[in-house]
């Protein structure tokens, strides 16, 4: 996936950012409401990871200009605010869930799976697709009945393909799971984990639309 998080406090955005690059996402940190208003504009991410007390004002007015102006990205609103009325304020102004700090960084990763799930409509977690069976929650992958190991920026090209299979995504999509601003991008990068994942699953697993991009066909 690739995240937006929007949290000024230095100790938690390290530690969020941290946590799911060791995942294989990408995650954007930007540290005010200002900046966060521009990133929400400038990129498309799969989910945003929202404080609501930022240093330039308030993250539920950003999340209602957000929503007013017709953006459904997913939001997790994290928060101190522990209050009944401010979470009830968050949900009000759009959020998709909450999480209240502190948290442990496991359960912000199952909530945004979570999140993924139900925003995907996908009903379950188990992908079977030839000989090649994914279990999505777990990234266990077997082929055959055989275990197979996935790196996390191998996951994180597969991701996408499997979570919309027969869709062909273009290389520059497949990139931006792969780097976050200001990281320089290996042009070969996306080639190379396809050619190890055609590898690992079986060289027609992933197939190449000329000109195109690369797509997973449907079960
Ligand atoms: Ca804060």
């Amino acid at each position: 996936m690739r995240l937006l998080l929007i949290e000024d406090d230095p100790m938690v955005g390290e530690a969020v950012s941290v946590a799911m690059r060791a995942e294989g996402h990408v995650i954007d940190w930007v540290r005010s409401r200002e900046d966060g208003d521009t990133a929400v504009r400038g990129h498309d991410h799969d989910a945003v990871l929202l404080d609501l007390g930022l240093p330039d004002g308030d993250g539920l007015a950003l999340l209602r200009s957000l929503r007013a102006r017709g953006n459904h990205v997913p939001v997790l609103v994290i928060t101190a605010r522990d209050a009944l009325d401010q979470r009830v304020a968050g949900l009000d102004a759009g959020a998709d869930d909450y999480l209240l700090k502190p948290f442990a960084v496991d359960e912000l990763l199952a909530r945004l799976r979570a999140l993924q799930r139900r925003l995907g409509g996908r009903a379950s977690e188990r992908l079977e697709i030839g000989a090649v069976v994914i279990e999505t929650a777990t990234r266990q992958v077997t082929v055959n009945g055989d275990p197979v190991t996935l790196s996390a920026r191998e996951w994180a090209v597969l991701e996408p393909l499997v979570a919309r299979p027969g869709a062909v995504l273009s290389r520059a999509q497949l990139e931006d799971r792969l780097y976050g601003w200001g990281e320089s991008v290996n042009s070969n990068a996306v080639e190379v984990h396809i050619h190890h994942l055609r590898r690992k699953l079986g060289s027609a697993f992933i197939r190449t639309v000329r000109g195109v991009g690369y797509m997973v066909a449907g079960s």
